[in-house]
């Protein structure tokens, strides 16, 4: 019998909603178990990074890596994964360009370490334990003691092509099933497309396979912005046009439309448009000119901007990283900039 193609999955600074969105592949998880084998996959099944040190080079047919590179460990584990893999996948916005744990680079370790340690509302930590490289545990009943060591953290998240090559992408914060088993197909077929392709993305944009389009004005202008956890928006009417920031017009489509069929404007999971340079500075240049004020009108277009209070979060929620921009300037430096401009 002939042998089944080997498959790996692997998990970075990720959320567990890419590995959530194998598990919707439901019946179909039944067709890919009995096509591949799958030899890695930390979030379901017990191999450890030997098991993958022990298989030969190029023996992997397809990695999808999900997650952005924030660790040593990730940092190791995707070079080894390269070296064993045919083919390596960016899955999911996060490895594709950073997601939203990259927008952590708007902030140093220390910064990020405290808020969350110290500064949430909802942490219970009166004795202010922050994270320790090495920690011994005891454990007197068994006369035990032992040390353990956290993986050290890099200085700033990055997507996953900028630590190793990358040969396709899946976009989508999770991907869907369908893109991820069309994907997979794809993948496992003999007619591969161009290398650096996003599989499962339209070229066109999400505006052109969406169920509102025909109610988006031809000049489309707006006095206001709105947030949809202060107002439900009208259903069957062009949420961009109601003044919600929808990214609809400036991010791909491929998902079909799923958040705004449940009233919700599109965030921008998958990601920028063929020729764009830099998602974020795109979606702020649209969202600019659909502004109903008069340069001159300074007051009135501060007012509106205002109405939302994270705009970085707005245009680059999932891109950040893979941006001009990369992380915040000035982080870290002189350490930080060293170390960008060597990566
Ligand atoms: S792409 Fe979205 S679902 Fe996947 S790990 Fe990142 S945040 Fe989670
Ligand atoms: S802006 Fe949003 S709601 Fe309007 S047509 Fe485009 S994707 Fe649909």
């Amino acid at each position: 019998m002939a042998e089944k193609p080997k498959i790996a999955w692997y998990w970075c600074a990720s959320c567990g909603g890419c590995e959530e969105s194998l598990v919707d592949l439901a019946e179909r998880l039944l067709t890919l178990f009995e096509t591949v084998e799958i030899v890695f996959c930390p979030v379901a099944m017990d191999f450890k990074k030997e098991d993958v040190e022990k298989l030969p080079d190029n023996s992997i047919a397809v990695t999808f890596i999900n997650g952005g590179i924030r660790l040593k460990e990730h940092e190791e584990m995707v070079k080894l994964l390269r070296r064993k893999s045919k083919i390596v996948v960016a899955y999911g916005a996060c490895s594709a360009w950073g997601g939203i744990p990259g927008l952590a680079n708007l902030y140093t370790l220390d910064e990020i370490l405290e808020r969350k340690y110290l500064e949430v509302p909802t942490i219970d930590n009166p004795k202010e334990f922050l994270p320790a490289k090495k920690t011994v545990v005891s454990i007197p009943e068994v006369n035990m003691k032992f040390e353990l060591e956290l993986t050290e953290p890099l200085p700033v998240l990055r997507p996953l092509d900028k630590v190793v090559d990358v040969d396709y992408y899946i976009p989508g914060c999770p991907p869907t099933p369908d893109v991820f088993w069309n994907a997979l197909q794809t993948l496992l077929g003999n007619n591969l497309p161009p290398r650096g392709a996003v599989l499962g993305a339209l070229w066109k944009s999400l505006c052109d396979e969406c169920p509102l389009n025909e109610t988006k004005p031809e000049k489309l202008l707006v006095k206001e912005f709105r947030r949809v956890d202060r107002t439900t928006p009208e259903p069957n009417k062009c949420l961009l046009a109601q003044g919600f920031i929808c990214m609809g017009p400036v991010t791909r489509g491929g998902c079909k439309a799923l958040c705004i069929k449940s009233n919700m404007p599109c965030t921008g999971c998958f990601g920028i448009l063929e020729g764009v340079v830099d998602y974020g500075g795109k979606a702020i240049s649209y969202i600019g000119s659909i502004l109903d004020y008069s340069p001159m009108q300074e007051e009135e277009i501060r007012k509106a901007y205002d109405k939302i209070p994270d705009w970085v979060g707005v245009i680059y929620r999932y891109t950040l990283p893979a941006s001009k921009l990369r992380h915040k300037v000035g982080l870290e430096f002189p350490k930080l900039i060293k170390e960008m401009v060597e990566l």
